[in-house]
């Protein structure tokens, strides 16, 4: 497939101008557009079936072999074994929920969610951030940045912390942070900015800190978070004995999920691990639904790699003169300028993708809905919930398919949103309020009574 990213990594073999893998690149110094690594597969051990990846387990004493996301390190092979940074990340579970599969209209069995909260800090990002961390360490880097709504401070925060391979420093925005997230970034030892703007805003300023100070940075304009972001699917498909899902429902906010997804996928497919591919959904919060509009409104697509960047311009050229601002309550997909933007473009054609968005009322439902019949999650996996149900009723999706939900953050990231949810007026559909009762065995009993 062309493409107009360049791809740096010692075993390249992209026609594209290509970097060496030790070299601190977030963008191509040629195009100004996002790297990708790509491998030379031929030169790549990989095993013949997936089901081989299986036989790591019985070496469960190897942290690399422990780690849900290592463990698949001949799909991603750009460090040497002894340079790659884990701390055990990656023990995440697909569930089938059939309360879930009942809410978003599906056949019992076919609706499952894949809870990445269960993360050592509690959301996905872990995947891709144990692999910035082996590649901030491979090249030696002493600090390490990133902007963040929350939960990629909280991940490169924790692999700091445990690992005291470089220090961190984090920018959050002000205001809209989870305390969740923003407590773990303080614990965890991170120097923290609150920049006085938003997330895009963060991000800005801290692409142009890591630039002006060679100051590592790890944000997903990172190429390597997404290689390891990829062990998701692995182990979507680890959890489904190997067999490929039809729908794969992920929240989109930077896209470095669903990039890294739809990369995997590619390179699965390449290498004849797999013989079909899943489609990919894409569901945007409408308060921060700059893919929506370009992909289903405007007819953005990948085209071969030169996906329309006139389009691109002056849809942020209107949002930036209407001073239009990312608003929602699922602040870890409140993002108006999403970085992975074309290479979701590609995950999107390769997986035959769509794009939808949903409101704060249908996130917070689908929320409560997981909470309800499992672990629970943050607000913004509850969109893979409220996108899936709004494509079972737009038909997409139909009721036989398999369909696996990404719960990308836990239930704890967020309580102010839960606990808003279950006691605010009005009252929510799924509303599970506390009852205030007097400091009075007689009353307490009464309303104990009164319950079925
Ligand atoms: C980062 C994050 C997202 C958004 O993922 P992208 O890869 O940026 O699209 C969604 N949910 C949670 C909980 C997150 O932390």
């Amino acid at each position: 497939m062309s493409t107009d990213f360049a791809y740096q990594s010692s075993i390249l073999a992209a026609d594209s101008p290509t970097y060496d893998v030790g070299q601190v690149l977030t963008a191509c110094p040629e195009t100004g557009e996002l790297l990708d690594i790509q491998y030379d597969w031929d030169k790549v051990e990989v095993p013949s079936s997936l089901k081989e990846f299986e036989s790591a387990w019985s070496n469960r004493n190897h942290p690399l072999d422990y780690s849900g996301v290592w463990r698949f390190r001949n799909l991603f092979p750009f460090a040497s074994d002894d340079q790659i940074v884990t701390i055990g990340e990656g023990q995440t579970l697909l569930q089938r929920s059939n309360s879930v599969a009942k809410y978003v209209g599906m056949n019992e069995g076919q609706l499952f969610l894949q809870y990445e909260g269960l993360n050592p800090s509690g959301s996905f990002k872990d995947n891709g951030m144990t692999a910035a961390s082996t590649h901030a360490h491979m090249v030696g880097a002493k600090i390490a940045a990133c902007a963040s709504t929350g939960n990629t401070s909280a991940s490169l925060a924790i692999y700091a912390g445990t690992t005291k391979l470089f220090k961190v420093i984090v920018f959050v925005g002000s205001g809209k942070i989870a305390y969740g997230k923003l407590s773990q970034a303080l614990d965890y030892g991170a120097t923290t900015l609150q920049i006085q703007g938003d997330f895009d805003d963060a991000l800005k300023q801290v692409r142009e800190v890591c630039q002006s100070a060679g100051i590592y940075l790890c944000n997903s304009v990172n190429p390597f978070r997404l290689e390891g972001q990829k062990s998701i699917m692995y182990r979507v498909l680890e959890g489904l004995n190997w067999e490929v899902p039809d729908w794969i429902v992920v929240p989109g906010g930077n896209l470095g999920n669903s990039s890294a997804f739809g990369k995997a996928f590619m390179e699965l497919k390449h290498l004849g691990l797999i013989d079909r591919v899943p489609r990919l959904a894409v569901i945007n919060a409408q308060g921060a639904n700059t893919l929506y509009q370009l992909v289903e409104k405007q007819g953005l697509c990948w085209n071969g790699g030169n996906p329309d960047s006139t389009l691109i311009d002056s849809f942020y050229q209107n949002m930036d003169a209407e001073n239009h601002r990312a608003n929602t309550l699922a602040s870890a997909i409140e993002i108006n300028r999403p970085v992975n933007l074309k290479k979701c473009l590609r995950a999107l054609e390769f997986c035959d993708g769509v794009v939808r968005e949903v409101d704060d009322h249908e996130i917070l439902a689908g929320k409560a809905q997981v909470g309800a019949g499992g672990f629970g999650c943050e607000p913004a996996s509850g969109a893979s919930v409220a996108g899936a149900k709004l494509l079972r009723e737009q038909g997409v999706i139909a009721p036989s398919d398999r369909v696996v939900c990404i719960l990308t953050g836990h239930q704890l990231k967020d309580p102010n949103a839960t606990v808003n949810y279950h006691s605010g007026q009005p009252a929510p559909e799924f509303q599970n309020a506390p009852i205030v009762v007097e400091n009075d065995f007689g009353k307490i009993m009464e309303v104990i009574d009164s319950i079925e």
